[in-house]
């Protein structure tokens, strides 16, 4: 009688398993791990942690330098600022979506101003 697997379709068998154990590994963690914290630093100090989902705004002001962070229930951005290069207002909003395809990931940084925000998950 002709044995139903060879141990080289065993194998194949074996490999594709470990490779839908991975594709299911990698497509459930983003999910798990949504963010939905935003973190404020200025001078590398926690400056405010906020949920994510109501609208608002954070003025940071500090001697002359003015950033104002703006969030909504989608993401956060840079409102404004008064740095010279407005780079930080220029890098978007960040929201659990995209935060892995930007540049510059789940961060907002506004360089001259030492200002960092940061969209996070927090269990
Ligand atoms: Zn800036």
């Amino acid at each position: 009688m002709k044995k139903l697997f060879t141990q080289t379709d065993m194998c194949i068998l074996c490999g594709a398993l470990l490779l839908l154990a991975a594709a299911l590994l990698l497509f459930r963690a983003p999910a798990r791990e949504k963010a939905n914290t935003v973190n404020i630093y200025v001078d590398n100090a926690l400056y405010a942690s906020i949920p994510l989902g109501e609208a608002r705004t954070i003025e940071i002001v500090r001697g002359d330098q003015r950033n104002v962070v703006a969030a909504d229930a989608a993401g956060v951005w840079m409102a404004e600022a008064n740095c010279p290069d407005h780079t930080c207002v220029e890098q978007g909003k960040i929201t659990p979506e995209n935060e892995r395809l930007r540049a510059l990931g789940n961060r907002i940084i506004c360089l001259p101003n030492r200002v960092t925000v940061e969209l996070v998950w927090t269990p």
